[in-house]
C-alpha cells in the first residue's frame, strides 16, 4: 500500500500536519486550485497539494490520509472543533485564532513567499501575472490555458491583457 506525504506547508493551516486531508468532491465549488488553502472533509484549513486523491465509495485509500477526512468521505460527521472569534476580524470560527477567511487571505500573502517559490513581493504580484500573461499569450495560448498556468481564472487572465502595457 501506497502511503502519501501530507499536505504542502502553510503557517495558516490548521489541519494536522503529519497527515493528508481529503477535500471534498467539487459538487457546489469549484476544484480548488493547487496551493490554494480550503477547507478539508474534517473542517479544518489545509493546502490542496499538486495531486488530489481519488477518494470514490469502493477505492483503496493509501496510508497516511487524516483519519477525521477519511471518517467524511465513508459517511461519518466530522469532529466537532471547539468555537472561538477571530483575532482579526472578531467572526465566530472553529479554525482558533483566525477564521478561515482571514486564514485564506493570509496565506494567498504568504504563498508566493514561501521558501522555495520564485519570490514576487505582492505589490508587484499584479504587474508580474501581467508579464507572464502576455508572454503566454505571444506564445499563442489561449485564455483557458493561461489561467490553468497561473492558477487564476479567465476573466483574471483577460483582465491582467487588458492592463498590460496600461502602466
Ligand atoms: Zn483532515
Ligand atoms: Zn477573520
Amino acid at each position: 500500500m501506497t502511503t502519501v506525504a501530507p499536505n504542502p506547508h502553510s503557517p495558516y493551516a490548521n489541519a494536522n500536519p503529519e497527515y493528508r486531508h481529503i477535500f471534498p468532491s467539487p459538487i457546489f465549488f469549484p476544484t480548488p486550485n493547487p496551493g490554494v488553502l480550503a477547507p478539508a472533509a474534517c473542517e479544518l484549513m489545509a493546502v490542496v497539494p499538486a495531486d488530489l486523491i481519488e477518494t470514490e465509495p469502493g477505492a483503496a485509500l493509501p496510508d497516511g490520509l487524516c483519519p477525521d477526512c477519511v471518517a467524511v468521505m465513508q459517511g461519518g460527521a466530522p469532529p466537532k472543533h471547539p468555537s472561538s472569534r477571530c483575532g482579526e476580524c472578531d467572526a465566530a470560527t472553529w479554525h482558533g485564532a483566525l477564521c478561515a477567511l482571514c486564514r485564506q487571505e493570509k496565506h494567498d500573502e504568504w504563498w508566493p513567499t514561501r521558501e522555495g517559490s520564485s519570490f514576487v513581493k505582492p505589490a508587484d504580484r499584479p504587474a508580474e501575472w501581467a508579464r507572464m500573461a502576455a508572454e503566454f499569450a505571444a506564445e499563442g495560448r489561449s485564455h483557458a490555458e493561461i489561467a490553468v498556468a497561473l492558477c487564476v481564472d479567465e476573466s483574471t487572465v483577460a483582465r491582467l491583457l487588458a492592463s498590460d502595457g496600461a502602466e
